[in-house]
């Protein structure tokens, strides 16, 4: 673990794996509950003068993370396909958007501004401030294991918060790297730490209950995220919650089928489906869903599925044998309810892939509101279409979900996709567009998918107070 600016290797450990192949990538330090609170203890430590730096020093450390990271993009995207099995070029991908939050908000630091407010009396003056909320815990997934870190480190190390991070079991180098490359660029012994861990819980445990933790930050599961915010309530603390989605990707009558087609191919089988903006329900308007599901076919068949480092291969592994379980029982369960499998349909372990944890690309037609598949996040490569025939009615089954994180729609007319656009209860839009995403633009969910926004100018006011000054004169 990496705590008070220093790297902490003696202790027991655990052995992190790669999907793909089975082999062991490293032994990585075993952190606990007390391991958690010497983290946070130096964190609170290091507090007071972290925020009291100028939010231009704030800002350089960061943008030579943003350069450094950047430095070392092949090598962190070689270490995050052997560790989490993304194919090298979304690897690549991700790197280059891990260290865009970094130079996003070592710019968003500078703009951290406070306001002067007319008061009714003549003699009062109102004065707002903003500033850090103090020590924030964050715990973070393995899905994007560099992005998702600097989502969270970014804002709050601009905004004058010192963090304690605990990143997924299944992808700890990955944070590691990260860490190396704050303590290269010089950020103050106990700014930023970072505690690995086998078990999750009882670090998590701290970071709900600990009294010098002022905000929480977590991305993964609903059913974690509403845990850790329970936990949390009893003190108050501050919450951030970036959660699960089901989204709907909608295709009207009026798009070009076989353009919709390659977008749903290229935004579903992303990460091998491992995304919480993945689309769970591709719902099509029945006039083009011929030619639609024609052209989804023949691009799912030439997915080719196999270890990330090699070039020839577009979809990884998953992560462990729970996601290959829960996908093929969403699988079966739509074919028994009778779902049309178009392609794919089961695990594939001819040859090298027998070693890792591998899933047909896979396709299923006439998708209806009783398979596990309409309801459950799948986090799989699993392609799940629904026809559908009247605007309302897709409307009403897009929001029929608990969750609200991402939605798709596809239409050349523009009333059309407006009044969509207003009517879904989701966070995050695309119009016409697979990646509605960027450093720049608010990132959460409504509903079940979370509190809170990541990225943008909204992400760094997750991580400040308010302060007014009322002041008579
Ligand atoms: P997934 O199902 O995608 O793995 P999780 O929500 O289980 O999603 O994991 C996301 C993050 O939450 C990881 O860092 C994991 O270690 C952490 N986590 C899981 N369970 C707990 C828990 N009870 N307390 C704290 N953190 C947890």
């Amino acid at each position: 673990m990496y705590v008070n600016g220093e790297w902490l290797r003696d202790g027991p450990t655990f052995s992190v794996h790669n999907p793909a192949t089975g082999e062991t990538l490293g032994e990585v330090f075993d952190g606990n509950a007390e391991h958690a609170q010497q983290a946070i203890k130096a964190a609170e430590q290091a507090q007071d003068s972290w925020a009291g730096e100028t939010a231009y020093k704030r800002s350089e450390l960061l943008a030579r993370a943003h350069g450094l990271m950047l430095e070392r993009q092949a090598a962190l995207a070689n270490l995050m396909t052997r560790e989490q099995g993304k194919p090298l070029k979304a690897a690549m991908n991700e790197v280059k958007y891990a260290a865009d939050f970094l130079l996003w908000f070592a710019e968003e630091a500078k703009r951290i501004y406070g306001e002067t407010i007319p008061s009714a009396r003549a003699d009062q003056r109102f004065l707002v401030h903003k500033q850090a909320v103090g020590v924030v815990a964050a715990i973070t997934p393995w899905n994007y294991p560099i992005s998702m870190l600097t989502r969270k480190l970014g804002p709050a190390l601009a905004a004058g918060c010192t963090v304690v991070l605990k990143p997924a079991e299944s992808t700890p180098l990955c944070a590691m790297a990260v860490f190396d490359i704050l303590h290269e660029v010089g950020f103050p012994p106990g700014v930023a730490n970072l505690v690995t861990t086998s078990d999750p819980k009882p670090i998590g445990d701290v970071f709900c209950t600990h009294p010098s933790v002022r905000k929480l930050t977590f991305t993964g599961s609903t059913a974690v995220g509403k845990h850790l915010a329970q936990a949390a309530a009893p003190q108050l603390k501050r919450v951030s919650m970036e959660l699960g989605g089901h989204a709907p990707f909608i295709v009207f009558d009026d798009a070009d089928p076989v353009h919709a087609a390659k977008g749903a191919s290229l935004v579903k089988f992303l990460n091998t489906g491992q995304a919480c903006i993945s689309p769970n329900r591709i719902f099509v308007q029945r006039r083009i869903l011929e030619p639609f599901l024609d052209t989804l076919q023949e691009r799912v068949g030439k997915l080719r599925a196999g270890n990330g480092l090699d070039p020839a291969n577009s979809i990884g592994p998953l992560i462990n044998e729970a996601a290959i379980a829960k996908v093929d029982r969403q699988v079966q369960d739509a074919i028994a309810k009778g779902a049309t499998l178009l392609s794919g349909g089961a695990r594939l372990s001819d040859g090298e892939l027998a070693n890792g944890h591998f899933y047909g690309a896979t396709l299923l037609s006439n998708i209806s509101a009783d398979m596990l598949i309409y309801r459950e996040e799948t986090f799989g490569p699993v392609a799940a279409v629904v026809p559908f025939d009247d605007d309302d009615d897709v409307i009403a089954m897009a929001n029929d979900t608990r969750y609200g994180l991402a939605a798709y729609v596809y239409t050349q007319n523009l009333a059309r996709a407006l009044r969509t656009f207003e009517q879904l209860q989701f966070g995050i839009i695309g119009i016409n567009d697979i990646n509605p995403t960027s450093a720049a633009a608010p990132f959460g969910g409504m509903k079940e998918s979370g509190l809170g926004r990541e990225g943008a100018r909204e992400g760094i006011e997750e991580y400040l107070e308010t302060k007014l000054g009322g002041i008579s004169i």
